[in-house]
């Protein structure tokens, strides 16, 4: 039920696109003094991915490589040949593990002699899909698939997805400094406080300086679109989903009004709690409507998939992903 305070406060925080067009390959656009956005190409239905770069200091931080191919180093190299030619990176800050986040950290940190600052629990899930692909955890996936409903055909095509993880990652630099959820980092003049959460990712970070209302949210809050929140055969019990919406729960009651976001995917926006409460909406929705479809006999994820209640993991997520959002939550209704 709304009550007038919260007509009154969803008006204030109508949803706001400041830049009608993003960056073009070659193009930075400034956000504001001292931070800069960039937009590379993801050869996915999701095309693109959003970098920052943050002054600090002499040189700059930068939030997010980009994915690990030959196209994202061309861009990179084009950028620092153009409009970042004055830019030294003294800082990569990775928010989590996928590869269109991690993908080039290596190839940053080793072409700027940066250090890398991840979530520990971040770093530590990139070392894992360096190293995963073995015979063990690919039966692994086929039982959970199989537990799930898909038959042998999908399980197979579901396998064959995301196993080129390794050739989308430069090496991962061998060590890293951790940042934590609650710690306040200065970059450049600006102080921000690491915020963590998962559902998303394990320990996704986003970092937020209260200063100037500035919160990069990784992929935490996207403009248009939900995160990807998957149930993965490593943890088939995990409660992907309820960890999502308790962060984002947390970030709409820590957080003021009138931030400015900036998303790892879409468009810089205002009104976060808005974009809050209609992606919670939304996935609350699809968990009513599954819960309803279950109430008179079980059914499976695959059965739910055919209903429309669930997504399969688009082509360049990873292959260990059964299905978009709501599975986690379901297994517990
Ligand atoms: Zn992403």
């Amino acid at each position: 039920m709304h009550s007038r305070t919260d007509t009154v406060h969803s008006s204030a925080e109508a949803l706001r696109y400041p830049w009608e067009n993003h960056p073009g390959p070659d193009q930075v656009v400034e956000v504001m003094p001292g931070v800069l956005w960039v937009r590379l190409k993801l050869p996915f239905r999701l095309n693109h991915v959003n970098i920052y770069l943050l002054a600090d200091g002499e040189g700059w931080t930068m939030v997010d490589s980009g994915f690990g191919n030959e196209e994202s180093i061309a861009a990179w190299t084009a950028l620092f040949e153009g409009p970042l030619a004055h830019v030294k990176i003294t800082r990569l800050i990775v928010t989590h593990s996928h590869p269109d986040h991690v993908g080039l950290a290596g190839w940053i940190v080793e072409r700027f002699n940066c250090p890398l600052h991840m979530s520990q629990v971040e770093y530590l899930q990139s070392v894992y899909h360096q190293n995963r692909g073995t015979e063990e955890r690919r039966n692994a996936q086929r039982l959970f698939f199989r537990r799930h409903g898909m038959d042998e055909n999908l399980t197979d095509k579901l396998l064959g997805r995301g196993q080129d993880y390794l050739k989308r990652v430069s090496i991962l630099p061998p060590s890293y400094r951790r940042i934590s959820h609650g710690d306040e980092i200065s970059i450049g003049t600006r102080r921000f406080k690491v915020i963590t959460g998962g559902g998303h990712a394990l320990d996704q970070v986003m970092l937020y300086c209260a200063a100037d209302k500035l919160f990069l949210s990784a992929d935490q809050v996207l403009s248009k679109i939900s995160p990807n929140v998957s149930v993965w055969a490593v943890e088939p019990d995990q409660n992907s989903l309820g960890e999502y919406l308790a962060s984002l729960a947390s970030l709409t009651t820590t957080l003021p009004y009138d931030v400015i976001v900036l998303p790892g995917h879409g468009v810089p926006f205002y009104g976060l709690k808005t974009r809050i409460k209609q992606l919670a909406d939304h996935h609350e929705d699809r968990c009513r409507l599954i819960a309803e479809a279950c109430r008179e006999v079980p059914k499976t994820s695959k059965e739910r998939l055919a209903a429309g209640h669930a997504a399969l993991p688009r082509s360049g997520d990873s292959g260990g992903a059964l299905l978009a959002s709501r599975i986690g939550m379901v297994s517990r209704l």
